[in-house]
This record gives C-alpha cells, sequence and structure tokens, in this order.
C-alpha cells in the first residue's frame, strides 16, 4: 500500500466520536475531527481537480474567486479552516465542497453567473455545507463506498480500441467526482447559511435566487445538463420560494446593495471569450465517443481558432489524431498542451500513452511517472510503467509496477496480463 493510500484510510478510520456543530450548536457523531479533516481535504483536493480536467487557466480568475469564497469564508461559522476555491475546466454544471473548505466551482456553471452577487451565492451555499459539516459527516460515508471503484473501472477489457483508454481514464476520475448526496433538509440549511453569509460581507442574497433561477431554468430546457449538480443538491421550486420568503423574514429592513457587475465582467472575460470554444468541444467528445474522429478534428481546430491558448482543447485534438493513429499530429498538439498546462494529469498520461505506442519507452516513462505524481495510483499508468519496464527488458523494475497494480486491482485484463508475467519471472507461483 502507497503511503498516499494509507493516509486517506487512516483518515477514514478514526473516528472521533461526538463533536460539537458549530451552526446548531448540538453535539451529533462526526466522523472526523477538524485536523482530519482539513488533511483530508488537502490530500483530495488536487485529485479532484485534476479528475475536473485540472484549473481553468486564467490566474485573474482563479484569484479573483479565490478572493470572495475567502471573504464569505471569513464570516461563516467555520472561519478558521484552510478555506481553498478553485475554478475547474469542465463544462459539467457542477461546484463542490470537500472537506476542510476546499471549493470548487466548475467552468460550466461560472459560464452561467452574470453577476458578483449570483457567484458569492454558490460559493456561500457549498461553504454553508462545509460550516454545518453536511460535508466531513458524508464524505466520510461516501467515500468510505466509493473509494476505488474508479480505480477498478478504469481497467479495460482487451477488445476496446485504444483510444478509449485515455478517455476511460479521464472519465474514471470524474465518476469520483459526485460525492456528496445531500438531503434535502441539507440544501435548505446551506441554502440559509449561505444567504446569510453572503449578507455580512456585503452581498445581495438576491444574487443567490437569481443563481437558482436560472439553474431551474436551464434544467426545463436542457435537463441533462443539469444531473450531475442535482445529484448531490436536490433542486426544487421549493427551495426557491424558501430563499425568497427568508429574505423577506430576515434582510427586508436591510436596504439591500446593488448587484456586482463590473468587476464580475473584467475578470470573466476571457472564460466567456472562450465559451464557444468549448461548445465546439463538447460536441467534439461526443464526436468522438461516436467514434467520428475527422469531424471531431475539424470541430477542435476550429475551436483552437477562438481560444487558441486552451491546453484541453490541445490535448483532446491530440487523443483524436492518435485515434486516427496520426501520431505525428498526436504528438504536436500534446506538446503544445503541456507547453501551456505542463501539470494536467490527463495530458501527461496521453503522452505517456503515445510515447509507448510510438516505443519510445523512455520518454514514455518520464511522462507516466509525472502524472503518477499528480495523480497517484492509476491502473494506467501503474501498467504502462509496467510495460515500458518490460520492453526495457528491466524486470525487476517491471515486476515492482505489476505487484503494485495487483494491489490496486486484481480484475480485467491488465491485472491478468500482470499477472501471468509475475508467475512467468517467478515473483508469484502460479496455479
Ligand atoms: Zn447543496
Amino acid at each position: 500500500m502507497t503511503s498516499y493510500k494509507l493516509l486517506l484510510l487512516l483518515l477514514f478510520l478514526s473516528i472521533s466520536g461526538c463533536a460539537t456543530n458549530p451552526v446548531t450548536g448540538e453535539k451529533q457523531l462526526i466522523l472526523m475531527s477538524e485536523d482530519k479533516e482539513m488533511a483530508m481535504g488537502d490530500a483530495c483536493y488536487p485529485v479532484y481537480t485534476q479528475g475536473s480536467n485540472g484549473l481553468f487557466q486564467d490566474k485573474d480568475l482563479q484569484s479573483y474567486v479565490n478572493q470572495i469564497g475567502k471573504k464569505l469564508a471569513q464570516k461563516s461559522h467555520r472561519p478558521q479552516l484552510n478555506y481553498e476555491f478553485n475554478v475547474v475546466n469542465t463544462s459539467v454544471i457542477n461546484a463542490y465542497a470537500l472537506p476542510g473548505g476546499k471549493i470548487s466551482i466548475t467552468r460550466g456553471l461560472l459560464n452561467l453567473m452574470e453577476n458578483e452577487d449570483q457567484l458569492s451565492g454558490v460559493l456561500g451555499h457549498e461553504i454553508g455545507h462545509v460550516a454545518a459539516k453536511h460535508v466531513a459527516a458524508g464524505y466520510t460515508r461516501s467515500v468510505l463506498t466509493n473509494f476505488g471503484l474508479s480505480l477498478l473501472d478504469t481497467v479495460m477489457s482487451a477488445k476496446e480500441i485504444k483510444y478509449r483508454e485515455y478517455y476511460n481514464t479521464a472519465a474514471g476520475l470524474a465518476a469520483t467526482l459526485i460525492v456528496m448526496k445531500y438531503s434535502r433538509d441539507q440544501e435548505r440549511e446551506a441554502d440559509t447559511l449561505g444567504m446569510e453569509y453572503m449578507v455580512k460581507a456585503g452581498y445581495n442574497p438576491q444574487g443567490f435566487v437569481q443563481s437558482m433561477q436560472t439553474l431551474e431554468s436551464l434544467s426545463q430546457k436542457e435537463p441533462s445538463r443539469l444531473e450531475v449538480m442535482f445529484q448531490s443538491h436536490p433542486m426544487s421550486l421549493e427551495r426557491i420560494e424558501n430563499a425568497k420568503a427568508q429574505i423577506q423574514a430576515n434582510f427586508a429592513t436591510l436596504s439591500l446593495t446593488a448587484f456586482q457587475r463590473d468587476e464580475f465582467q473584467k475578470n470573466t472575460n476571457y472564460l466567456k471569450k472562450v465559451g464557444l470554444a468549448y461548445k465546439q468541444y463538447d460536441q467534439a467528445e461526443e464526436l468522438i465517443k461516436k467514434e467520428k474522429f475527422d469531424e471531431a478534428v475539424s470541430l477542435l481546430k476550429s475551436a483552437l481558432d477562438i481560444a487558441p491558448d486552451e491546453a484541453l482543447i490541445h490535448t483532446t485534438l491530440s487523443a483524436a489524431y492518435f485515434a486516427e493513429k496520426k501520431y505525428d499530429a498526436a504528438m504536436d498538439e500534446i506538446e503544445s498542451s503541456l507547453a501551456i498546462y505542463p501539470d494536467l494529469f490527463m495530458s501527461r498520461f496521453l503522452s505517456g500513452f503515445i510515447f509507448h505506442t510510438i516505443n519510445e519507452f523512455e520518454t514514455s516513462i518520464a511522462q507516466l511517472k509525472t502524472a503518477d505524481n499528480l495523480v497517484p495510483d492509476n491502473v494506467n499508468v501503474i501498467f504502462y510503467l509496467g510495460c515500458n519496464y518490460e520492453k526495457l527488458k528491466e524486470i525487476a523494475v517491471a515486476a515492482k509496477y505489476y505487484k503494485r497494480l495487483l494491489q490496486l486491482t486484481t480484475k480485467g485484463e491488465k491485472a491478468l496480463y500482470a499477472y501471468q508475467r509475475l508467475c512467468e519471472w517467478g515473483y508469484i507461483r502460479g496455479k
């Protein structure tokens, strides 16, 4: 077991008994102490960020969102946590909180927002879940059952053509993202707390109502786009009505501030500008799933005309070229991507995979080791590290990776392959 997995396991298993809920003041069974909660958040945040296609590459926007989030968090019932906020680069419409105050909003959701008050409504709601310890409790429960399953999912049958491995790796990560299923009571509580923090931080709580109305009307038109978000945060018209009633009851005597648009528009300018490119990108992904690579390539090229600095689009174009066995073009695109965003797991993995395919095993190893540092214990990464060393006839090192693979999973073609090699080399006595 690697130290990373051991750390997670220890975090899950150390139960700290009763603690006082910071919001209600009541004693409740909390599975994690605050220190453990923060350690868990620190350990998981980078991996979850990678699972959501990494950070949206706009430093000004990242620090703008982080600053708004922290301003709200200072007004919360748990201001002492190490809060951190980021914008992850997925078109999926979602926002999520990890234990200890690590909070992400997706490019897809931020793209729907029109002012800072709406954004603060979304962030305030997530802070509400953290403050009321919904996250710590729920996360413990769900992670105990889910963690590791995504690793199994990434083991694919040998019949599948190779490009799928790249997509399944990404999908395997994304599948872990739905960590929470909040109850309706928890949603109501987070709504109330979020609006309270908004008002204390100088925002207009109507912004929260607006953001929910936006989601609600979009769910009427394109329900599939809200699936992920509504799985964790159950949505209802009742929530909107409740929020309105609370504003009336609690904040009617305040003179509510005007909506803050200027800074928001300035900071989301680039994100909105590349919005059209990502629309094409989303369509291209659908085409790739249907194996229509030619059409995907031309859409992705057109997306890059609008947004030439978007690493994720270069990576996906690389994958499409790779599927067409156009390795030189695939290599050019992955290099462009890594030059822009060196720390995107997906790109490092794909790069390692391309180099493996064209028999450049040493370069492949370097890429895959970087990938393994970004997201530890991914079955595909470990498997191809083993394969590369096997090709280089460094059997002892290859065996080390195949053993590590079998510690992660014993199912699927890759595990079987690793098992057979280890038997053959005398590391395991076969039946
Ligand atoms: Zn929620």
